[in-house]
């Protein structure tokens, strides 16, 4: 995503695929269609419940993607000696719900100490 016009167009498609979806978990809430006794209520909880699945697995998903892209090993922060990584379960709330992330963490033998090298500005 290069210029804000580029990502404007690219967030325009996502919610029109997103709006889609809805038709979708519509018919997965209610197979026959709502009944006339289905309160909006209760179609805003259908609602709500799957756009928080949506933004749990979304930033899942984009999140794990660049702890991925950050490799097996990165540089401790203090001594740079090169260290292996692994991955903790990082439960977060963030925008429209909560999601928990795989959160790159580094471990140095030599300083004992563990360090968090942050997957921010990493480029293909
Ligand atoms: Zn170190």
């Amino acid at each position: 995503m290069k210029s804000k016009e580029a990502r404007n167009r690219k967030l325009e498609e996502i919610r029109e695929i997103a709006a889609g979806w809805g038709k979708i978990i519509a018919r997965e809430a209610f197979p026959e269609g709502p009944g006339l006794d289905v309160s909006l209520a209760e179609m805003e909880e259908v609602a709500m419940a799957a756009s928080r699945a949506l933004v749990r697995g979304t930033v899942e998903a984009m999140t794990g993607s660049q702890g991925e892209k950050l490799g097996d090993e990165a540089a401790c922060p203090t001594c740079g000696k090169q260290c292996r990584l692994k991955t903790a379960a990082r439960p977060m709330v963030v925008r429209g719900g909560e999601a928990t992330l795989a959160e790159p963490v580094g471990h140095c033998p030599r300083c004992r100490r563990d360090f968090f090298p942050a997957a921010a500005g990493v480029e293909d």
